[in-house]
């Protein structure tokens, strides 16, 4: 079972953040622009060396954390519900697959914001629920899942859904 935090994702103190990236995989706004403005130019770099050509939406992969506490950030391509992609397999697809991933590094915590919910315009609630299913419902060795909640009242929504 996943837990509910409040605050800025770069600066929780975990093996792994996760990046709710673009395709492009080159940077944009929202919780893409915090984390390379905290993680500095050496995760950009990381990201056009390992992913030339981008990544597909529902994918995930990682990059070094650069300047960031944790060690390593996990991108991963939420589908953009504003631009008509409404296939909620594909949100599921970034919680499991990021969660392989941290596998595969050997990370022992996490922590995800919800991705797509900000500008990708995935419903809050949908969103969330979405978040705790696949995370509670994955066969992981992450100990630690964190949902990071940037806001009290998106704070309150997902801790009630843990409930
Ligand atoms: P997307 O394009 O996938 O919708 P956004 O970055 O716009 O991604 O938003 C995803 C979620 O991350 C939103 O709920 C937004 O409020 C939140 N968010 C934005 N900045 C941060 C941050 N520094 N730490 C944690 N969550 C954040």
């Amino acid at each position: 079972m996943p837990t509910a935090v409040r605050g800025d994702i770069t600066t929780q103190q975990v093996d792994a953040i996760v990046n709710a990236a673009n395709s492009a995989m080159r940077g944009g706004g929202g919780v893409d622009g915090a984390i390379h403005r905290a993680g500095g130019p050496a995760v950009l770099r990381d990201c056009i060396d390992r992913f030339p050509d981008g990544l597909p939406t529902g994918e995930a992969g990682w990059t070094t954390g650069g300047d960031l506490p944790s060690r390593w950030v996990i991108h991963t391509v939420g589908p953009n519900h504003r631009a008509g992609q409404t296939d909620r397999s594909l949100l599921t697809s970034c919680y499991r697959r990021s969660l392989e991933v941290a596998d595969e590094l050997g990370a022992r915590s996490i922590a995800f914001p919800l991705i797509s919910a900000g500008i990708y315009g995935w419903p809050k609630d949908d969103a969330i629920a979405a978040a705790v299913e696949t995370i509670s419902g994955a066969r992981t060795a992450v100990q630690d899942v964190r949902i990071v909640a940037f806001d009290e009242g998106t704070f309150d929504q997902v801790s009630r859904r843990l409930a």
